[in-house]
């Protein structure tokens, strides 16, 4: 479930995120609800095995709006007992009531948004708190009782070092985190950092003030790829001896700590977005919702036209062997890697008839290797996943 609103824009983001004032945070929610309403009537025969309501700031929504749709989730889906609702927040933006009420509305896992712990990159960043902030906020989440917690972290952030790096892993492995997602920062089009770091000059971005100009072009430079790698290596080694298992590329977690939701994503499970601009995957069939803001809250959700032209966009039956790609490719960014026997039972063939010259090939250059029924990438593969994954595509 995406809530799209933010207390600023981070220069590197390319989220579908904006500022929004409390009128348009209530007139969201509102369509949010009603939106929850008309697809929850739509997949009665489904049962929710984890939520993930994501952003943008999910925590910037008032106590009210927030608790309100929570609401409307628990009355529209047939939740299991034990789903994992996870709920993305940002530093400085809880407070203990607030915390205290997403756990009476059942929210069991928090994922906190810090990226560093060393206050000039977050400035750099542009990110709205500093590392006390952070700690403060995440002392508010263990003392509402919260005892499923991720923290994301970047690396390879402008003017980074492996010794800044390995000193952000130090200050969040103290803390005790039941999870930690780390990704490498990505320069994307369209953001600000693509101004100061892309390579292709004409699409750069022309919005942007002679302040924010200025300030861009005074941070320092990317850590170059070799450091990016150090800092991947420094944090697979790190985190494993802090007793952080990897079980994802970017993605370490203490034992039974595993985030199911996006282990969903990596398994081929069916979801459903909800809110502005999110994606699903119902019944081998991909669309997504609208991303323009006007459009999403303006419509007639319970007018069967508007519901299919607002909410099923781009609708796509994916084909066998795109759903065998996806299942391939999504698949090995796990650890453990592609079960042969779930390949077999969700496709009906063998993952050997369909798949053998590729992975003979991958194996004998030492990208990929099979063990216990499952094929996985091996440390050389995951340095160069995107080639193996995409000799699984045609
Ligand atoms: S807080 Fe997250 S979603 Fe919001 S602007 Fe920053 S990176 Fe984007």
């Amino acid at each position: 479930m995406h809530i799209p609103f933010c207390a600023r824009k981070c220069a590197y983001c390319d989220f579908l995120s904006f500022p929004g004032s409390r009128q348009m945070q209530r007139e969201y929610t509102e369509k949010l609800i009603e939106e929850i309403k008309c697809q929850s009537a739509k997949v009665k025969e489904y049962q929710v095995i984890s939520v993930f309501i994501g952003g943008g700031t999910p925590s910037i929504l008032s106590i009210e709006d927030m608790t309100a749709v929570l609401q409307a989730l628990a009355n529209g889906f047939e939740m299991l007992p034990d789903a994992e609702i996870t709920m993305e927040v940002n530093p400085g933006t809880v407070t203990a009531e607030s915390l205290s009420c997403y756990k009476e509305a059942g929210i069991n896992r928090i994922s906190m948004g810090l990226q560093s712990a060393d206050d000039k990159e977050l400035r750099y960043l542009g990110r709205i708190h500093t590392y006390d902030e952070f700690l403060k906020s995440y002392q508010r989440v263990r003392m509402a009782g919260f005892d499923n917690v991720n923290v994301d972290l970047i690396s390879a952030i402008p003017g980074q070092t492996l010794e800044s790096w390995k000193n952000t892993l130090k200050k969040v492995t103290m803390l005790k985190p039941e999870h930690i997602s780390a990704y490498s920062l990505i320069v994307e089009q369209g953001t600000p950092y693509f101004d100061r770091y892309g390579e292709y000059v004409e699409t750069k971005n022309s919005s942007l003030t002679q302040e924010e100009r200025q300030r861009l072009n005074s941070l320092p430079d990317l850590p170059d790829e070799d450091a990016e790698r150090e800092m991947y290596y420094l944090t697979r080694e790190f985190l494993k001896e802090q007793g952080y298992e990897r079980y994802e590329i970017s993605n370490y977690s203490k034992k039974g700590y595993e985030c199911r939701h996006n282990i969903g994503y990596w398994t081929g499970t069916e979801y459903l977005g909800l809110g502005l601009g999110s994606s699903s995957y119902i019944n081998g069939c991909r669309f997504h919702n609208t991303p323009v803001y006007n459009e999403y809250c303006s419509a007639h959700l319970d007018r069967e036209e508007a519901f299919q032209g607002v909410l099923r966009q781009e609708f796509e039956r994916l084909t066998l062997e795109e759903r065998m790609e996806e299942y391939m490719f999504l698949g090995l960014r796990l650890t453990k890697g592609v079960s042969a026997h779930g390949f077999a039972s969700s496709f009906g063939h063998n993952i050997r008839n369909v798949y053998g010259m590729v992975l003979d090939a991958m194996e004998e250059e030492g990208l990929m290797e099979y063990i216990d029924g499952y094929y996985r990438l091996t440390s050389r593969g995951i340095d160069i996943s995107n080639y193996v994954m995409s000799q699984f595509l045609t």
